[in-house]
Formats: C-alpha cells, structure tokens, sequence
C-alpha cells in the first residue's frame, strides 16, 4: 500500500478529470472524494482494536466485488437523498455519475495498491475475491510503506509510520502524482475559461458527489 499522499492526490486527479469546468466544485465534495480514495484502508481499524494492525489488511475492501458493493450503495445512497430532498423526482443521469464516481475513487485505491511495492503478506491486492484467493501485484512502482508489523498498541503503530523511508516514499508518491494533478487542474481552468457557466456535457460527466438529503432545490 502507498501512503495516504498518494490516493488523496488520486482523489484530485479523478475529481478535477470528471468536473471538466469546475462548476460544480466544493471543498465538501473534495473532503468526501478524498475519504472514500482512503476507505478501503478501514480495513487497519478492526486489527488495529485487537493489536495487530495488520491482521485483515489488504482484505475484501480491496476487491473489484467491493468497487461493485460501494458503486451500488452510493447510487442507492443518493437516490434517496433526491427523493427525501422533494425534488419531485430522481435524477438517473445524477444517481449513476453518483456511482460511477465513487467506483473511480475507490477503484483507483485498489490500482495504487496493487502498484506498490509490497513487503508484507499479503503481498499486493485480492483484485477477485470472492471467486479466487489470488493476490494481485501489478509493478513495485511506489515504495512500501514502513510500518511495525507485529503486536502493538494503535498509537505505537501510527508513530511507527514516522520514518525516514516513508518520507523517501512520500516524495515518489509526490513527484509520481502531483504533477497529474497539475495538469488536470490547468485543464480545468482551461476549459473554465473557455466556458460561461456549466455545459451539459460536464454536468453528465460530474456526479454531484453529495450523498446527504438537501432541502434547498
Ligand atoms: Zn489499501
């Protein structure tokens, strides 16, 4: 796994890509964007409870069946945000960019993973559980990250994060995405410039990402 640098600057390069204009940008979309590129990483929290923060790491959360799973639940989610906000009707081209945004996000967790040097068993990602135990390491691009991996109390282990082998890690991650970002953030002011208000063609391409019930229309 990479360290949260990377699959939050993931999460920038996916949100810019998709809000081609910008119009449709909010630090709160940008917040949850950056949370649901880090989810699958919840699966620390369980081992981390029992000591052995390891345990269930690179577990089903890092599978495309689950990519379907969170997809699916986004999509049911906000449904049903547009029916409690009384729109009066639920916007299908909304619920599925919805889902097709969240799949990104939580896909692009699984690629960065599965290119990530890995020193830890499992090593790399169970791309198709339930249907094989195979675990998936595509190229050691990004260094591992360094961490205690034996018993340990939840704040040992965070503090075992501290190091200077992940700082090198840190900056690949840095050097290797930034520069992504920069390019799909220019082209969005690029395209914000040459654009008065929102087209239609960026409104299809970018889920409103705000899963929770609105009152304002
Ligand atoms: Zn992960």
């Amino acid at each position: 796994m990479p360290l949260p640098v990377a699959h939050s600057l993931a999460s920038g390069i996916i949100y810019s890509s998709a809000d081609a204009d910008g119009s449709l940008f909010t630090w709160k979309r940008l917040l949850l964007a950056i949370f649901i590129a880090n989810a699958p990483d919840l699966d620390f929290l369980p081992g981390l409870l029992m000591g052995e923060p390891n345990r269930f790491h690179h577990g089903p959360t890092h599978s495309l069946a689950m990519v379907v799973i969170v997809a699916g639940i986004a999509a049911g989610v906000a449904a049903l945000g547009a029916r409690w906000s009384m729109r009066g009707r639920i916007e299908a081209r909304a619920v599925a960019g919805t889902a097709l945004m969240v799949g990104a996000l939580w896909l692009s967790h699984i690629l960065l993973d599965g290119f990530t040097d890995d020193l830890l068993g499992p090593f790399g990602v169970p791309l198709l559980w339930p249907f094989s135990d195979r675990y998936f390491l595509f190229y050691p691009w990004f260094p591992h990250v360094a961490r205690y991996s034996g018993s340990s109390e939840p704040v040992a282990f965070l503090l075992s994060l501290l190091n200077s082998h992940n700082a090198w890690a840190a900056a690949v991650e840095i050097l290797t995405l930034a520069p992504v970002l920069a390019l799909s953030i220019w082209w969005r002011r690029r395209s914000r410039a040459g654009t008065q208000g929102p087209t239609a063609a960026s409104c299809a391409a970018m889920p409103p990402l705000d899963l929770s019930p609105s009152d304002s229309d």
